[in-house]
């Protein structure tokens, strides 16, 4: 039966494959596809991950038994006897084949997708006794999967595309991905993606974006509604999730996803045309990347530069872990040569909120707001050494080309003076070290409505200024921009937000100073226009974006929109006015 699940649009596109619901506690096991040969190896390695798990638990039996503490703990030897019954249980290991042969999975997502199978079938079950077995049954699969851990797969896995060679495409449904999960995924076998939860500039949702996927996030109860190996399709335009559609419907939705593709073509032929408006206004079109080896995608769209690059990626996932300055160096360094000349906008790490530095590491450890926490430059500045670390690092990649330092979050001048003086002493350091060192350019980000409301301190301070609208949206509307609950009220276009960005714009434009937006508006091309209108000339978003952004470019006329912004402004409801 066809069921339609609502959620929120965050990557255009549509996407139709089968379901792989992944739970969050196993996102980190490998999916790939093997070729059909490897698949007699791949359940070998199942097997003897078996009998070792088989062969640990008999051992513990028998010592129980030899202590005499057998009868003593009746409790544990029948939970062992379990597990035993469990893993000889046909309905776990018997079909984890299917999906080797039939699939071509590797053995451990084989494994992971039938225990997703299985789990569901505990969680049905009226006796709450059974029930409850579902965790015995995630127990002995979590062994396996750590002993096929220590016997790495005769398979490598693809270091690449791992899409080659299967013709079933497959989407991933999961209750929640964090950031560095989405990351992980950015070259995987899946065409889309759908969660429960998430806003629709959560960072999670950003990644999405970035990967041009069609993705829907915020989609509520999808991983529960939607069953492993259903059909569905994702319309990351609409945001809606189609499970086991009609063939009417997947028709029409083949048709659509054409479209799309065709769409996608035609704007290719616009890569190399300058971003120039229609009254000779020339346009900068940066790109916001992730991972240094987003510099070849930033490329490829045209972009003149990166306008933002999350350094934080490089430091969340790693259990802990911090890159060192070396590490940190080597991965800006490929960064500032893989944009061939072109200017890097590196900005200072960013963890805190909805990126947190573990994967999976839920809120409760944290305050009730982490948004309002210790986040961006508060974290950096409440451990100098490792910010000292990171500036370095980045003041040397400016010996490789030219390099723009950007610090997010800031709404002090006492963050702004410490901030300054670490640059000097990282400076210092790197001199003293006889290291090289190009120039470098120092930018804020203007994210805080307390920092859009004293501009003029931020202008005397800084180079250029960069708008991050995601969190002035956020921090404006005090709506919590991973919250899919109050989603509907995360409006770039209230008023207020409007004001905030158009007198930014206004302040630095007026000084001579450089000033972009790097948040998702940028990138949207319903706000291309009012962004023009209201003076902004550069602009960074997504690679995947740029040639679409470029194409209203083309077609506008800055000096008919500067008076028609004015009129957007001073409205009540601008949205009445912008969205056509
Ligand atoms: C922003 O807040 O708009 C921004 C670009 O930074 P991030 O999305 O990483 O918080
Ligand atoms: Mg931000």
């Amino acid at each position: 039966m066809t069921v339609t699940v609502h959620g929120l649009a965050v990557s255009r596109g549509v996407a139709i494959g089968r379901a792989v619901i992944v739970a969050a506690t196993r996102l980190d096991v490998a999916h790939y596809f093997i070729t059909p040969d490897q698949a007699e190896a791949e359940i070998e390695r199942l097997r003897r991950a078996r009998a070792v798990v088989v062969e640990d638990i008999v051992k513990v039996q028998q010592s129980l038994h030899e202590l005499g503490s057998h009868d003593a703990h009746p409790e544990l030897n029948a939970l062992l006897d379990v597990h035993l019954m469990l893993l000889q249980d046909e309905q776990l290991t018997g079909a984890v084949k299917h999906w080797i042969r039939d699939r071509h999975y590797n053995a451990e997502w084989a494994l992971t997708s039938q225990l997703e199978v299985v789990a569901r079938q505990f969680d049905e079950m009226e006796d709450p006794y059974l029930r409850e077995r579902k965790a015995d049954l995630e127990q002995v699969v979590e062994r396996m999967l750590r002993v096929m851990r220590g016997v790495g797969s005769a398979v490598a896995a693809p270091a690449s595309d791992g899409r080659s060679g299967r013709e079933t495409p497959l989407v991933l449904i999961a209750h929640d991905l964090s950031p560095a999960d989405m990351l992980q995924f950015k070259q995987s076998v899946f065409t889309g993606f759908v969660t429960d939860v998430g806003g629709k500039t959560s960072h999670t949702a950003i990644v999405a974006r970035s990967m041009d996927i069609p993705a829907v996030v915020g989609a509520r109860s999808a991983s529960h509604l939607i069953q492993q190996d259903d059909w569905v399709i994702i319309d990351g335009d609409a945001g809606i999730v189609i499970v086991d559609p009609s063939p009417i419907v997947l028709a029409e939705y083949g048709f659509k996803q054409r479209q799309g593709e065709v769409e996608r073509e035609r704007l290719q032929r616009l890569k190399s045309t300058p971003a120039i408006t229609l009254d000779g206004q020339k346009i900068e079109l940066l790109a916001n990347i992730e991972q240094p080896e987003d510099a070849v995608a930033a490329l490829k769209a045209g972009a003149v530069g990166v306008g933002l690059f999350r350094s934080e990626f490089l430091f969340m996932g790693r259990n802990g872990q911090l890159p060192d300055e070396e590490e940190q160096y080597q991965a800006y360094r490929r960064a500032v040569e893989g944009m061939q000349g072109m200017p890097v906008t590196i900005r200072t790490v960013d963890v805190g909120a909805d990126k947190p530095l573990e994967r999976n590491v839920v809120r409760e450890n944290d305050y009730l707001n982490p948004a309002l926490g210790l986040r961006a430059i508060r974290w950096s500045l409440a451990d100098p050494a490792m910010f000292l670390a990171q500036l370095r690092a980045i003041l040397r990649a400016s010996a490789h080309g030219p390099v723009n330092l950007l610090i997010p979050m800031l709404a002090h001048v006492s963050e702004i003076r410490q901030t300054l003086a670490l640059v000097q002493r990282a400076r210092e350091q790197v001199a003293a070290a006889e290291q090289a060192v190009g120039e470098v350019r120092l930018g804020a980000m203007i994210e805080i409505p307390a920092a859009a409301l004293t501009i003029p301190v931020f202008l005397r301070h800084f180079d250029y200024l960069s708008i991050g609208t995601n969190d002035l949206i956020q921090y404006t509307l005090a709506i919590d921009r991973a919250d899919e609950a109050v989603a509907h009220l995360y409006d770039p276009l209230h008023p207020a937000v409007l004001r905030l960005i158009a007198d930014t714009i206004e302040q630095a434009n007026a000084q001579g100073k450089p000033v972009s937006v790097c948040g998702e508006m940028a990138g949207d091309v319903a706000m291309t226009r009012l962004l023009l209108g209201l003076g902004l000339r550069s602009f960074s978003m997504h690679p995947t974006q740029i040639l679409a952004v470029k194409q209203q470019i083309l077609r506008s006329d800055t000096s008919k929109l500067a008076a028609w912004a004015k009129t957007v402004l001073a409205a009540d409801d601008p949205a009445a006015l912008v969205v056509d």
